[in-house]
């Protein structure tokens, strides 16, 4: 069967090249006679897949020394709690960008675990199109949040806030590793894999050491604490083993391709590519607004998105988008359905995306606005 173009938010597509090897090792892995999925953690042969790709993030992400890279789970979202109980506990206050769904959920859990939040700054009044600018963060908090790319919105931090002995916690859930990053800036990072890195079941967390603590809190879940992870080179429990295997090969073949700059590179190009097709085009829009553009995640409208209401607007604006998709899908362009809150269409782009598939994309949307 031939292979389609993906361009699903999450889980997205991954590298071909490591989905082959990952086939060819299916049912022997290096000569053990067993698959990945099937070894113990704690084994010879699987012990250095984890410690190669901890060693693999080091290197790509730059890591300091005095950070720990953990590999945990629960997705993103468990790291809105861990990040809540485990660094909101000094003042027991924070500070939160509000820039889209993702970021607002993270500082309403937070709130939920008894975390003073004080959302300074939010782009809800567009809709979130854009990234609000705040040069400067001051105040007695324990941390301040950011969402660095909004996976639904499709905006992406051109800066970082100054936040001096402030903490600063990004979600890069939807940006590791598209592009060079100073880790040195903050205090603590943490991304779901399904995005850029793998495919789901785990979750990469890089911590500042001193910010690794005991929770003050004696009722925290023994694995909803920071340290649990850190003491034990994150195999306090079982792994999600298979998954950082493959992390591991996608690790190697964003090295092969240049490592973050060169990921950077191949991004820069295929956004580019998509946008300048979308600002001048007279039937597509994008939605994110130019200097807030997320190079992952692009949504966009068509010409019959007009804002009008009325019944026989809305259900001509409805009927557009699903004609698109389906006419899409069976062209071979996937999961190209927007989310509701934004509505459209929206193109994820991540590293494993091609620059060809990004051209056959537009090649087909031009196709779509001649005809509609
Ligand atoms: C997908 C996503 C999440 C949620 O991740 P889960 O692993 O599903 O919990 C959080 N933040 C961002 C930016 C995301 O894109």
């Amino acid at each position: 069967m031939a292979r389609v173009w993906n361009f699903s938010a999450g889980p997205s597509c991954l590298p071909e090249e490591v989905l082959k090897e990952c086939a060819a090792e299916m049912m022997d892995y290096n000569g053990t006679g067993q698959s990945v999925m099937e070894m113990s953690h704690r084994s010879s042969a699987y012990e250095p897949i984890i410690q190669d790709a901890e060693a693999m993030i080091r290197k790509l992400m730059n890591v300091p020394e005095n950070y720990k890279i953990l590999f945990v789970q629960g997705g993103g979202s468990t790291q809105f709690a861990m990040v809540a109980q485990n660094l909101g506990i000094k003042t027991g206050k924070a500070a939160y960008i509000e820039t889209g769904v993702w970021a607002k959920k993270a500082a309403q859990e937070a709130a939920k675990l008894g975390v003073e939040v004080t959302t300074i700054a939010s782009s809800k009044d567009k809709n979130y199109s854009y990234i609000p600018k705040v040069e400067k963060i001051e105040g007695d908090y324990d941390y301040a949040y950011i969402c660095l790319n909004n996976t639904i919105m499709g905006t992406h931090y051109e800066y970082l806030p100054e936040t001096g002995d402030i903490p600063l916690v990004a979600d890069i859930s939807s940006c590791v590793l598209s592009e060079p990053l100073d880790v040195s800036k903050f205090g603590l990072l943490f991304a779901g894999a399904q995005k850029n890195l793998a495919p789901a079941g785990v979750t990469l967390v890089i911590i500042r050491e001193d910010l690794i603590t005991d929770t003050p809190r004696k009722d925290t879940p023994t694995m909803l604490m920071y340290k649990t992870h850190a003491e034990n080179d994150s195999m306090y429990n079982t792994p999600p083993c298979y998954t950082i295997y493959v992390l591991g090969k996608v690790l190697h073949w964003i090295e092969k391709n240049g490592g973050a700059e060169g990921m950077l590179k191949r991004n820069q190009e295929k956004a580019d590519y998509l946008y300048n097709y979308l600002d001048n085009s007279d039937f597509y829009r994008a939605t994110a607004e130019k200097g807030s553009r997320s190079l992952m995640n692009v949504p966009f409208l068509t010409k019959y998105s007009t804002g009008a209401e009325d019944e026989e607007s809305v259900a001509k604006e409805k009927a557009i988008n699903s004609k698109f998709v389906k006419e899409a899908e069976a062209a071979g362009f996937m999961n190209l359905k927007g989310h509701r809150l934004v509505g459209g269409m929206r193109a994820s782009i991540y590293n494993a995306m091609s620059l060809e598939g990004v051209k056959a994309l537009v090649d087909f949307m031009e196709k779509f606005a001649k005809e509609n």
